[in-house]
Formats: structure tokens, C-alpha cells, sequence
């Protein structure tokens, strides 16, 4: 089972700005998607919705629709709305008036693919919201988030390697010892695949004595 059941992209095109990003399709040209903007209105039933699959919400050159994306969201609260960004500086900035704690229906997340950029963890904790979490893929070193987990303001993680042609290699010891970060400070943890040329085929973890666990908990 996948975290998400649909992607909305109210504008689509991103500009490369760290290590992660190496490997992404996004398009270069940012733009508003027109056909797609007011897609969640026309979903009846609950979905889970990952936003901006192929941008960044909280991208400067996305400023003049962003308002009019939280008007969406905000008029569509039966959705479960996922916005992953690497960029929280810039959340604060962004949030509409009336976010108050946080709107229920609304995750806030940060990508975060290796050490150098665990802080961004830090910046998403000083951001009130109903749930956030953490979206480690592709993953490329080992991770240091115990200190971020015990706060208990984490809602869950998930882990994966790089994807397609050219992917960097995940080091299962890496998304091991991340899994065992996350149960030694009760946090749910989502393996969502390993590294590969095709996506998501291998939804486990190999344990160091050969075993497979599968762990598809999802938040
Ligand atoms: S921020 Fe995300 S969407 Fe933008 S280039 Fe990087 S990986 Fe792609």
C-alpha cells in the first residue's frame, strides 16, 4: 500500500538546489498547471494527496498561486493533504492567514536525504501542524535523527533509495539503522522501496542475518 493515492500538481517545474535532486524529472520551466489546479474539487471521496509531485509548494516562483491553492485545500477538508518541501525556511512565509496550529486535514513534511541537511527536521518542528513528518528518499548516508524523533513531535518517517537509470545505491544498513532509530522512539516508520532502475518493487528491508522485513505501516 502506498502513502499517497493521488498527486496534485497546481503548478509543475522546479529548479535543482541540493544533493537530492540530482536525479529529478521535474521540468525546468515553472508554470501554473491550469488543467490540474482545482482537480481536488472534483474528488467526492477522501483521498490521500501528495502535493506538488513535481515541484516544490513553497518555490518563490510559485508565490502569485499559492494563494489560490490553499483556497483548494481549504475548501476540500474530507482530503488528507501531504506537502513535502526543501525548502521550510520558507514555510512560515507561506502559510495562509487562518493556519492558526495547523489545519487538521493538512501533513507538513521536509525531505531530508542526507546528514548535511537534518536541520531542515529542526526548521519543520518550529512550524505548528496537525501532523509532520519526515521523507527520507533517495537516501544517501546514514541519518542522525534520534533527537528529532524523541521530541515526540514527529508523526512518522519514510525511507526509500533512488530510482531509474542512473540511481545512487541505498545502503540497506542505512534505512536499518534509521528503522531502528524510529522504533526506539515509537515513531511509525515506512520502508517504501529500495534503490532500483524501476520503482517500487521492493518494499522491504534486508535484516543484517539475510531476512526480509516487510514493513508497509502506513501513518
Ligand atoms: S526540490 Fe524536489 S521537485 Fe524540485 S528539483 Fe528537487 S527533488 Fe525535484
Amino acid at each position: 500500500m502506498e502513502i499517497f493515492q493521488m498527486g496534485w500538481s497546481p503548478w509543475i517545474g522546479c529548479v535543482k538546489s541540493s544533493p537530492g535532486c540530482l536525479r529529478c524529472r521535474a521540468p525546468k520551466q515553472i508554470k501554473r498547471n491550469t488543467f490540474d489546479f482545482e482537480t481536488p474539487l472534483r474528488w467526492r471521496e477522501k483521498k490521500r494527496i501528495q502535493v506538488c509531485p513535481w515541484s516544490d509548494f513553497y518555490l518563490e516562483q510559485a508565490d502569485e498561486w499559492r494563494a489560490e491553492a490553499w483556497q483548494i485545500i481549504r475548501l476540500t477538508p474530507w482530503h488528507v493533504y501531504y506537502i513535502t518541501t526543501k525548502f521550510p525556511e520558507r514555510i512560515p512565509s507561506c502559510l495562509p492567514p487562518d493556519w492558526g496550529e495547523g489545519w487538521p486535514h493538512v501533513r507538513l513534511g521536509v525531505s531530508i536525504e542526507m546528514h548535511s541537511f537534518e536541520w531542515r527536521a529542526w526548521r519543520l518542528l518550529d512550524i505548528p501542524a496537525s501532523l509532520r513528518y519526515l521523507w527520507t528518499q533517495p537516501l544517501l548516508s546514514y541519518l542522525e535523527l534520534r533527537d528529532v524523533l524523541a521530541t515526540g513531535e514527529i508523526g512518522w518517517v519514510m525511507c526509500g533509495g533512488e530510482h531509474g537509470p542512473r540511481y545512487r545505491p541505498m545502503r540497506m544498513e542505512w534505512a536499518l539503522d534509521l528503522r531502528d532509530q524510529c522504533l526506539g522512539t515509537g515513531v511509525p516508520f515506512f520502508f517504501r522501496g529500495q534503490s532500483a532502475v524501476v520503482e517500487g518493487h521492493q518494499p522491504w528491508l534486508v535484516e543484517p542475518d539475510g531476512r526480509r522485513t516487510i514493513w508497509l505501516e502506513v501513518p
